[in-house]
């Protein structure tokens, strides 16, 4: 892949990790999660929601899946893995210099963040996980029960 020096390397890791994402067939658990998780740190991170923190996180999902640490069965995931590598070997100050000026409020942040969700359309969700639905302990008028009456 030839990218001229104008591109931007979190648009291009977004392209490469949406796509490794989409791609992931599912059966290796490093594979479907790292990818997912490396597209939704690139999401947040273009979003201006970055921190320096990330990168390391991006940098240990990248040293985590594929064939070569031996996690899983085929080639995809090393495929998902270097372009990762290899933009934080390359490019780390540029991704750096992004997150400092995208974020400068949290850009040093190192809490957790709040998970997020993908839709199907592969469109990443930026609000937190609704709360589970209240359950009623005695297991009364719940949707099958409507409507029923006690004679
Ligand atoms: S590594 Fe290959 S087999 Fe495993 S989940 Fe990824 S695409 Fe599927």
């Amino acid at each position: 892949m030839v990218l001229d020096e104008t591109y931007p390397i979190v648009d291009f890791l977004h392209n490469s990790c949406r796509f490794f994402a989409h791609e992931s067939c599912g059966q290796c658990t490093p594979c479907r999660e790292g990818t997912r998780w490396a597209l939704e740190m690139i999401e947040r991170i273009k979003a201006g929601r970055g921190r320096l923190r990330d990168l390391d996180l991006l940098a240990e999902i990248g040293d985590s899946i594929g064939i070569l640490p031996g996690t899983t069965i085929c080639g995809l995931a090393d495929g998902a893995a270097w372009p990762i590598k290899t933009a934080l070997a390359k490019f780390r100050d540029e991704l750096e210099d992004y997150i400092r000026r995208t974020n400068p409020a949290g850009y040093a942040a190192t809490d957790p963040v709040l998970a997020m969700g993908i839709h199907a359309d592969d469109r990443v969700l930026r609000a937190p996980l609704a709360p589970p639905a209240e359950v009623d302990p005695c297991g009364a008028a719940g949707p099958r029960d409507a409507g029923l009456q006690m004679a």
